[in-house]
């Protein structure tokens, strides 16, 4: 039998799992945010990356703040430490190259930004969520883990016209199931026309469980804290 240990890791590193991704399980706890604010249509041309950015900070240096409260306290800042209040003045400029300085050097800390396409985000949620092996039966349990098939999948879904992206946005937020049967049916459609068999006959085995499908994903939005995902 196979150790899933000894396997390929699943985000695709080429390492075996062991020494990649198991062994920075639970080491490091990520902390980011979005940089700036490109709103919130996800296809909007204008605008078309979210930049998240953060720091990979190691667990053990997780509760050693103090870099970052002498920082606060010296230049008195009183709420979030937020980079407006520290390029404004030389003296915190300074304070601020010395945080950065500290958090690197003496906590380890690395620096870490993402630039992320909006567009290739809806790929990636059309991917997710209609090839959902509990909703589609012509989808493997396996696939749940199967990172480097998705991203195969969600590259050629991202070169689909725009509309069908926009269609399973506003369908996906109505949890408008007649709708959204149209609009897998298209792209279904749309895959075969251009001979992507495979994702022609997957996004038909999403078909059957749409319904239920919808209404998980419905369910699981509304404890998001922002509902304004509208285009
Ligand atoms: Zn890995």
């Amino acid at each position: 039998m196979s150790n899933v240990r000894n396997q390929p890791c699943s985000c695709g590193s080429g390492i075996k799992y062991k020494k990649c991704c198991l062994e920075h399980q639970n080491k490091y706890t990520v902390f980011c945010d979005e940089t700036g604010n490109s709103g919130s249509n996800y296809l909007d041309l204008n605008q078309p990356f979210f930049v998240i950015a953060g720091w990979i900070v190691p667990n053990k240096n997780l509760k050693n703040t103090s870099y970052i409260e002498e920082c606060t306290t010296s230049l008195g800042v009183s709420n979030e430490l937020k980079s407006s209040k520290l390029i404004k003045r030389k003296k915190a400029r300074q304070k601020f190259i010395d945080l950065f300085d500290s958090l690197c050097i003496n906590l380890e800390c690395i620096p870490t930004f993402v630039f992320a396409e909006k567009k290739y985000c809806v790929a990636a949620k059309i991917i997710e969520t209609l090839l959902d092996p509990a909703y589609n039966n012509e989808v493997d349990y396996s696939f749940t883990f199967d990172n480097l098939k998705k991203k195969e999948l969600t590259e050629k879904v991202y070169s689909f016209p725009n509309e069908s992206l926009e269609d399973f946005i506003n369908f996906y937020l109505d949890g408008n199931a007649e709708k959204m049967t149209q609009c897998i049916r298209q792209m279904s459609d749309h895959a075969y026309s251009i001979g992507l068999y495979e994702i022609s006959k997957l996004f038909k085995g999403a078909l059957s469980g749409i319904v239920n499908n919808l209404e998980t994903e419905k369910a699981a939005h509304a404890s998001m804290p922002i509902k304004q995902w509208r285009l």
